[in-house]
């Protein structure tokens, strides 16, 4: 962006009302208002801003009696949120920050009345800039908006030195230049690269915050490849580093790493838990690859097992919710179902039972995005699209899908003779089996002869399938 090109009248009737209300009580206290970080540098983007941040020589208790009503949390750190028109603001006193002793507090803040010792503290250059309405230009003095033209992440001052003061900036850039589709420049690059380390002092919660960004950015293979690239991925996702250089087979065009990345840019963007499914789905295949006869007929055998697993641990570790969690590894685990069209209604109908109704189309994008991603075959869409359709129909039929749909439960078995116990499952399991064949058996006198009949063979005195745990994938050719 040339700096005498920047439209200001365009950022002017960008900017909201609120803001300018906020700006207005401030200046009217004999006090100075930028526009500051983020939301200016998105305003000159033309993107869409995500919260409003606004700087001043004002400390917080001079701030307070301007307003009506103001938030207090952070005002510790100097910063007061101020609802107007609708919005929040986040109104912040210059500040510069003193001594980081851990590089990740700084030690203390310290109010400054001097607008450009504050943009000094900021991360980047293009984070680094404030206007101030109805001034004639930018307040740039670290070079940010030709950094925004050459779309370019770039250090204020000293690479090294500003993530030795605060780690969390190392994901910080990588995270902007994915969000932005930026390039990192190069010292700052090299400085990634040489104080990756210090990524052990930032939180799980922060890495998280950050890696779900990164997630839910157009194209998150930008971000994870420049982890990779910085050494920081080694450190936060080192599973997923692993499968860098692991080979495929022939199925497939790129090693397990890329194909990961590939397959979660394929997937939905407002998605986060089928992206995250889809960067983890092959997780495993580096510890379950066999040979089979020639190097490009490789099989991964159970990978789909142990990567829920995998991704289980990786998730936790990331302090996402065990919702979340749980919603992930399920969809790892079952990512290898190998739908045909002549599966019978009672296919579907397990196909559903194992998978559950509510995580079919999360299961089917991850599906599509996993074929997306395999650069390879070109790819049918139509079997997924009518596997949904099939499930559709199917489930139109009103089908018993678990013991709690059967027409007969616990209480008639007792009124059968039989003792309560593990028995009781068994038994229902193996009726439930039946239904799913045969729905029309849903019904009571008929499932009451059954289970006499199942009783009669003693089916409620042997442990069954569902008791010894069975379940696990499809042992297939990776295909998925
Ligand atoms: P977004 O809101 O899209 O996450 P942002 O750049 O606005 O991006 P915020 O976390 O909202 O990020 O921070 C607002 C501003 O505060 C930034 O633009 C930057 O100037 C400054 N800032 C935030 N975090 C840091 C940090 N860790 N080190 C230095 N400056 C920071
Ligand atoms: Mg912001």
């Amino acid at each position: 962006m040339n700096p005498h090109t920047v439209d200001l009248q365009r950022i002017e009737r960008a900017t909201p009302p609120g803001a300018m209300l906020v700006v207005g009580r401030i200046r009217r206290a004999g006090g100075a208002a930028y526009l500051v970080g983020g939301c200016l540098r998105d305003l000159l983007l033309g993107r869409p801003v995500k919260d409003w941040d606004l700087a001043t020589d004002l400390t917080p208790k001079e701030l307070r009696p301007l307003f009506r009503r103001v938030h207090e949390v952070g005002a510790r750190f100097g910063t007061l949120l101020v609802p107007a028109g609708g919005a929040v603001y986040e109104v912040t006193t210059f500040r510069t920050e003193r001594e980081y002793s851990d590089g990740r507090h700084p030690d203390g803040v310290a109010y400054t009345r001097d607008l450009t010792e504050d943009l000094r503290r900021r991360d980047f250059t293009i984070n680094a800039m404030a206007w101030t309405p109805g001034a004639a230009g930018i307040v740039d003095p670290h070079g940010g908006l030709s950094d925004l033209a050459l779309k370019r992440i770039r250090a204020v001052g000293e690479p090294r030195d500003r993530f030795r003061e605060d780690a969390l900036r190392l994901l910080r850039a990588v995270r902007q230049a994915t969000e932005l589709d930026f390039r990192i420049d190069e010292p700052t690059f090299a400085a990634l690269r040489e104080e990756a380390a210090g990524l052990r002092r930032v939180s799980a919660e922060r890495v998280r915050d950050e890696l779900t960004r990164i997630l839910q950015a157009p194209r998150p293979s930008r971000g994870l490849r420049l982890l990779r690239e910085t050494g920081l991925l080694a450190l936060i996702l080192p599973e997923l580093d692993a499968t860098f250089g692991a080979p495929q087979n022939r199925f497939h065009a790129y090693d397990v790493f890329h194909h990961s990345l590939y397959t979660a840019d394929a997937a939905p963007a407002d998605d986060l838990i089928v992206r995250w499914a889809a960067l983890l789905h092959d997780i495993a295949k580096p510890q379950t690859a066999a040979a089979g006869e020639g190097e490009t007929e490789r099989t991964f055998y159970g990978h789909q097992v142990l990567g829920a697993r995998l991704a289980r641990r990786i998730l936790r570790r990331l302090r996402y919710s065990n919702e979340q969690v749980e919603r992930i590894s399920h969809l790892v685990y079952h990512h290898m179902f190998y739908f045909q069209t002549e599966w019978t209604d009672s296919a579907i109908r397990r196909f559903v039972r194992a998978v559950g109704l509510e995580n079919i189309p999360d299961l089917i994008a991850l599906r599509l995005a996993d074929m997306a991603g395999n650069g390879r075959r070109g790819g049918d869409r139509t079997p997924m699209h009518r596997l949904l359709q099939r499930v559709e129909e199917v489930m139109q039929k009103d089908a018993a899908l678990t013991v709690k749909d059967l027409a007969i439960g616990g209480h008639d078995l007792m009124a059968l003779g039989l003792a309560p116990g593990p028995g009781f499952g068994r038994i229902l399991r193996a009726l439930l089996e039946q239904v799913l064949d045969h729905p029309e058996l849903n019904e009571r006198e008929a499932l009451l002869a059954e289970a006499r009949a199942l009783a009669a063979r003693g089916v409620h005195l042997e442990p069954d399938a569902h008791e010894r745990g069975a379940g696990g994938g499809r042992r297939s050719r990776d295909e998925g």
